[in-house]
């Protein structure tokens, strides 16, 4: 199953991120988009006590993580349980607060 993470890869040098861009950063050369498996690691973790905005208030206190994508790129992410620092976990795009948002789980 399809994690719905999307990712861009540069045609060229092989180079992975994670915002879309027009060129690779790395090299200038052609982008192509692809998905993620969803695997990654617990870089860092924090919880969420005061929303950013009126849509994400009624889900406080919630986690966001930075996970380390398998891939390469790191992205910032909602994260469903506490997770300990370097453990595996596994995402997919969800509905959060009417938003598409990335969910990692402990694996
Ligand atoms: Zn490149």
């Amino acid at each position: 199953m399809s994690s719905g993470i999307e990712l861009q890869r540069c045609r060229a040098c092989a180079k992975t991120w994670a915002f879309p861009r027009r060129r690779c950063p790395s090299c200038g050369g052609e982008p192509e988009a692809f998905r993620a498996s969803g695997r990654a690691t617990l870089f860092s973790a924090t919880v969420v006590t005061r929303a950013p905005d009126e849509t994400f208030r009624a889900l406080v206190p919630y986690r966001i993580a930075l996970a380390d994508l398998e891939e390469g790129p790191r992205i910032m992410a909602h994260l469903s349980d506490e997770a300990e620092i370097g453990s595996p976990l596994r995402g997919r795009m969800e509905r959060i607060a009417g938003r598409q948002i990335p969910l990692f789980r402990p694996a």
